[in-house]
């Protein structure tokens, strides 16, 4: 049993605490926003991750779980403290570190002992010493070791990833003080891979860019398969049985969105850059995910002839299925270039509406996909929620105004579709 801080009840924060505490550890969760504490402390998540409130509420309940706004109360004593606060874009596309640099100030006032300082933030190469200096500016009496251990968990199945990790990315100066956090993992079972400091910083950003450029590459392919009637899910169905190819991210679509893979990606080109390198691939990467809410938007055009006066609706709006999350996802992009067209946008979706609400008022929110469809000129499928997959496709097209279908994510089957009278369009098929 450790003892543990983390700093940040985030998506990342949260999750690692609740599965560091089920593992037996003692778990001390610092958060600056108060409100957010004040609700982990009865229990309850300020956003959704399946399984995850009922985790936080074993765990607390049995004490090894705690929240708290202040660095004095969880810090002294810790053997590790995780950081894993935001680093959202910055300037110029630069990761921006100011909670990092934060976080690390307030950690370097309160610790009175020997501490390994774990980052778990995605953080650009050569954060862990920045970390380092500013610690040792607070607080040069006791000693410290940085460890980088990026996270590679994903929104809607954070726990199982957490739990079962294809492996764990550890790297410090200190081989010691890398062993000891390899040592918390231990029960995973998991591969564990001790490296350099800035090599364990880079493997994230380098396979979130990864899987970026995989659905970046399968977009360009879909815009192809298009223009040569192949069809793309298809395509990707047949690359993906290659071993050396895979299923994964290789779906055609609207592009991706989220707190993480627009915002790495960028962050990875503005490091480059700053080394003066110029990474073309990771801005094409990023130009073809930008174009691909434009082309969402383009094939209703097409199909309505004009969106001005149109009525649109959005089935979807979190930036993929099983969360709220909200950041960077295509919806945002897609309903205001439907506006801006002079359309009037309606949406539902099953668990991110409460957010939506405040990033795009303008839209008309409804409680479910049905309601979305009654009336409208145009329906456009944005998340795969498989609750979209269930819908009686024949109630909805009898309630619409014009049987309008773009399918954003390639749920629905095109034959079918036209069969129940639907004017279908898929992405890469025609
Ligand atoms: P988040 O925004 O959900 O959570 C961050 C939390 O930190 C917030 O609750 C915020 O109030 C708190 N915070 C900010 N400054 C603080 C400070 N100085 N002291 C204490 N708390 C502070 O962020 P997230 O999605 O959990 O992401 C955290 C990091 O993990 C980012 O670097 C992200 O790129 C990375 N990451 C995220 C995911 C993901 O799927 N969300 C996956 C892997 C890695």
């Amino acid at each position: 049993m450790s003892r543990i801080a983390v700093i940040g009840a985030g998506y990342v924060g949260l999750t690692t605490a609740a599965c560091l505490a089920d593992l037996g550890n003692d778990l001390a969760v610092v958060d600056i926003d108060e409100a957010k504490v004040k609700s982990l402390r009865r229990h309850r998540l300020h956003f959704y991750e399946p399984g995850l409130q009922e985790m936080v509420e074993r765990n607390a309940r049995a004490g090894r779980l705690r929240f708290t706004s202040s660095y004095a109360e969880a810090i002294p004593g810790a053997e590790f403290v995780f950081i894993a606060v935001a680093t959202p874009e910055g300037e110029g596309g630069q990761a921006d570190l100011r909670h990092v640099e934060a976080a690390t100030a307030a950690i370097a006032e309160a610790m009175d002992g020997p501490l390994v300082i774990v980052n778990k933030s995605t953080v650009p190469i050569g954060t862990g010493d920045v970390v380092s200096r500013i610690v040792a500016g607070g607080n040069g009496a006791h000693p410290v070791d940085v460890v980088s251990n990026p996270e590679f968990l994903r929104e809607g199945s954070a726990l199982a990833d957490f739990m079962k990790p294809d492996r764990v990315v550890i790297g410090g100066h200190s081989r010691e003080a890398a062993g000891r956090v390899a040592a918390l993992y231990e029960p995973l079972g998991a591969p564990v891979l001790i490296y350099d400091i800035y090599t364990a910083e880079m493997v994230k950003y380098a396979s979130n860019a990864f899987l970026a450029t995989r659905i970046s590459f399968m977009n360009e392919i879909a815009r192809i398969c298009e223009r040569v009637d192949a069809d793309a899910k298809l395509v990707a169905e047949g690359m993906g049985h290659d071993r050396r190819i895979g299923h994964s991210y290789l779906d055609a679509g609207i592009g991706f969105g989220g707190s993480c893979f627009p915002k790495d990606v960028k962050a990875l080109a503005a490091t480059a850059a700053r080394f003066d390198y110029h990474p073309e691939l990771l801005h094409a990467v990023l130009d073809i995910n930008r174009d691909q809410r434009v082309v969402a938007v383009e094939k209703l055009r097409e199909c309505l002839g004009t969106l001005r006066g149109q009525l649109v609706g959005m089935l979807g709006l979190s930036f993929k299925p099983n969360t709220d999350d909200m950041r960077e996802a295509p919806s945002i992009e897609i309903a205001r270039l439907l506006l801006d067209h002079g359309a009037s946008v309606r949406a539902y979706d099953p668990a991110a509406v409460w957010r939506a609400r405040q990033l795009i008022p303008e839209v008309d929110y409804r409680r479910n996909a049905y309601a979305v469809a009654r009336g409208a000129d145009a329906l456009l499928l944005v998340t795969e929620w498989n609750e979209f997959r269930q819908l009686d496709l024949a109630r909805i097209k009898r309630s619409m105004r014009r049987p309008v279908l773009v399918d954003g994510r390639n749920i629905y089957d095109p034959a079918v579709m036209r069969s129940l009278g639907f004017v279908y369009r898929g992405i890469g098929r025609n």
